[in-house]
C-alpha cells in the first residue's frame, strides 16, 4: 500500500463538522431535488465539490489580514503583491482581480481588439469552462488540442495535460495565424483531471507561437502543482527547486491569468499579469476599472491581497506540495486497489472516478456519475461533483442529450482542510458502494433549466 505522507502542519484552530443520520440525508437529498449542488453545506460531512476557494489559510495568512491597508488607491498590500509576482514568477506588471474569471473578462476583449482578426479563435490544451465562456462571449471560438492520451483513463501517461503539437500546428494553419488571438496554456490541465504539462511541451508551444507572432497566456490556477509534477517526472528537473521550475515555466508565456483560489490558497482572489508588454497592460488596466475595480485593488479588499501575496509563496513550499499531491494519489491508489476505475494517474487536485465503467447499466442520459454522487452522499455524507453528460447538456440544434466521452465523478480535495484519515473514510465508503453498484438507479429530470442546468436542475431516480 502507498505510504501516507503526514500533514506538514499542526492544527491550531478547528471547524467542527457534523455527521448526519441516513434519514436526515435522505430527506435533504429529496429537498435538493437529487442534486447535491443544492444541498446546504451544513448537511455535508466531507465536501469534495471543489478545491476552489475552499482551502485553509495559514496562521501567516490570517495574520496578514490584520495588515490590510484599505486605501482606495495605492494600498501597500497591492505593492507587496506586485513584488511577490516579480520575485516568484518574474512578470513586471500586475493587476489584481476578484478571481480568475475577472482576469479573463478584462484580458480577452483587449487581446481580441489588438488582433483585429476576421474570425478570431483561441487555442488551448483545454479551455476551462469560464475561460471558454469568456472567449465565446467576446465573439471568438475556443479550440482544444490536448493529447488524445488524456481520454484513455486506463493507461498511465506522465503528461495528460500536454498539447498535441501536430494538432496545434494544423489548427493554426487551418484558421490562419492572423486569426489566432492567443494560445492558452493551462497548468495543470483542469479539464483532463488536473493533469500536468511538461516543460518541454510548454517550450515547444511557445516556440510555435513565436514563429507565428501569437501571444501565449498561461492559465495559472495550479502552477505550483504543475511544477511539482515536473520535478517528479521530467528528466533534468529532479534536482531543481520548485521555485526555479516555476520561473522557467513562466519563460514560456507572455502573460498570465490566475485563479488564486486554487494553489495560492486564498478564499477569494485572482491575478492578471504581464511579462513586459506595458501597452497591453495599460489597455487591460483601463478595462479593469469599470469591471473589477480601481487598478490597485481589482475587486479585492487590501487584506485579501495580503493573504494572496503570502499564499503565492506558501503554495510553492515543497514539503507542502509533497504531502498535497501524495494525499490525492493516496486516495486514488486506495480506490484502484479496490478495483474502482479512476483517471490514471491521479492529477494534482482531484480523483476522477470513471462512473461509465463502474455503473455500465446506467445510460448517459440517466447520468451515471451523478447517480454515483448521490449514492456517495446517502451512504456517508460525502459530496463530489459530476463531470459528464449532465454538465455537457443538449445539442442546441437537435435538442438531444449529448453523450459525454467520459462520465466522471470528481472528488476534489481542498487544500490543507482534510486529513489522510478523511481520505480513508472516502475510500472505505466507495468500497461499500461498489458491492451493490448494480442496484444504483439512474436519474430523470423533474425540472430541467435551459442553460447551466447542472447547477439548479431537479431530478428523481428512475422507476
Ligand atoms: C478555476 C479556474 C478558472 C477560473 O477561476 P475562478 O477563480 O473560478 O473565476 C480558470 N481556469 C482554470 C484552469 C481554473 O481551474
Amino acid at each position: 500500500m502507498m505510504k501516507r505522507i503526514p500533514e506538514p502542519f499542526r492544527i491550531k484552530m478547528v471547524e467542527n463538522i457534523r455527521m448526519t443520520s441516513r434519514e436526515e440525508r435522505e430527506q435533504a437529498l429529496i429537498e435538493a431535488g437529487y442534486n447535491p449542488f443544492l444541498l446546504p453545506s451544513d448537511v455535508v460531512f466531507i465536501d469534495l465539490l471543489t478545491d476552489s476557494g475552499t482551502g485553509a489559510m495559514s496562521d501567516r495568512q490570517w495574520a496578514g489580514l490584520m495588515l490590510g491597508d484599505e486605501a482606495y488607491a495605492g494600498s501597500r498590500n497591492y505593492y507587496h503583491l506586485c513584488d511577490k509576482v516579480k520575485e516568484l514568477i518574474g512578470y513586471r506588471f500586475t493587476i489584481p482581480t476578484h478571481q480568475g474569471r475577472g482576469a479573463e473578462q478584462i484580458l480577452f476583449p483587449a487581446l481580441i481588439a489588438c488582433k483585429k482578426a476576421a474570425k478570431p479563435v483561441f487555442i488551448s490544451n483545454f479551455h476551462f469552462d469560464t475561460t471558454a465562456a469568456h472567449v465565446e462571449l467576446n465573439g471568438a471560438k475556443a479550440i482544444n488540442v490536448v493529447t488524445p492520451k488524456a481520454f484513455d483513463t486506463r493507461t498511465y501517461y506522465d503528461w495528460k495535460g500536454n498539447f498535441d503539437l501536430d494538432q496545434l500546428k494544423t489548427t493554426i494553419a487551418e484558421h490562419g495565424a492572423d486569426n489566432v488571438v492567443a494560445i492558452i496554456t493551462t497548468v495543470t490541465c483542469n479539464s483532463t483531471g488536473g493533469q500536468p504539462i511538461s516543460i518541454a511541451n510548454m517550450k515547444a508551444v511557445y516556440e510555435i507561437a513565436k514563429q507565428h507572432n501569437i501571444p501565449v497566456v498561461i492559465d495559472s490556477a495550479r502552477f505550483c502543482e504543475n511544477a511539482w509534477f515536473i520535478k517528479q517526472r521530467e528528466k533534468g528537473y529532479e534536482n531543481k527547486s520548485v521555485k526555479e521550475i516555476v520561473k522557467e515555466m513562466y519563460d514560456y508565456g507572455d502573460m498570465l491569468t490566475m485563479s488564486a483560489k486554487k494553489d495560492p490558497i486564498v478564499n477569494i482572489g485572482g491575478l492578471c499579469c504581464f511579462r513586459d508588454d506595458e501597452d497591453l497592460f495599460n489597455e487591460v488596466r483601463i478595462r479593469c476599472v469599470p469591471m473589477e475595480g480601481f487598478v490597485t485593488y481589482g475587486g479585492l479588499a487590501g487584506r485579501d491581497m495580503e493573504a494572496m501575496a503570502i499564499g503565492l509563496e506558501e503554495g510553492m513550499n515543497e514539503d507542502y506540495l509533497h504531502y498535497r499531491i501524495a494525499q490525492v494519489e493516496y486516495l486514488g491508489e486506495r480506490l484502484r486497489e479496490a478495483g474502482i476505475p479512476i483517471q490514471y494517474p491521479t492529477g494534482g487536485h482531484a480523483v476522477f472516478v470513471d462512473a461509465k465503467r463502474l455503473l455500465p447499466h446506467i445510460p448517459c442520459e440517466q447520468f451515471p456519475a451523478h447517480a454515483l454522487n448521490n449514492e456517495l452522499y446517502l451512504e456517508a455524507g460525502i459530496r463530489g461533483v459530476e463531470i459528464g453528460s449532465l454538465l455537457l447538456g443538449r445539442d442546441p440544434e437537435t435538442g438531444k442529450q449529448k453523450e459525454s466521452p467520459m462520465e466522471l465523478l470528481r472528488l476534489t480535495i481542498p487544500r490543507r482542510v482534510y486529513t489522510n484519515d478523511h481520505m480513508d473514510y472516502v475510500a472505505d465508503t466507495f468500497i461499500q458502494i461498489k458491492e451493490r453498484a448494480k442496484a444504483i438507479k439512474g436519474l430523470e429530470f423533474t425540472y430541467e433549466p435551459p442553460v447551466l442546468r447542472h447547477f439548479v436542475a431537479r431530478l428523481k431516480p428512475t422507476e
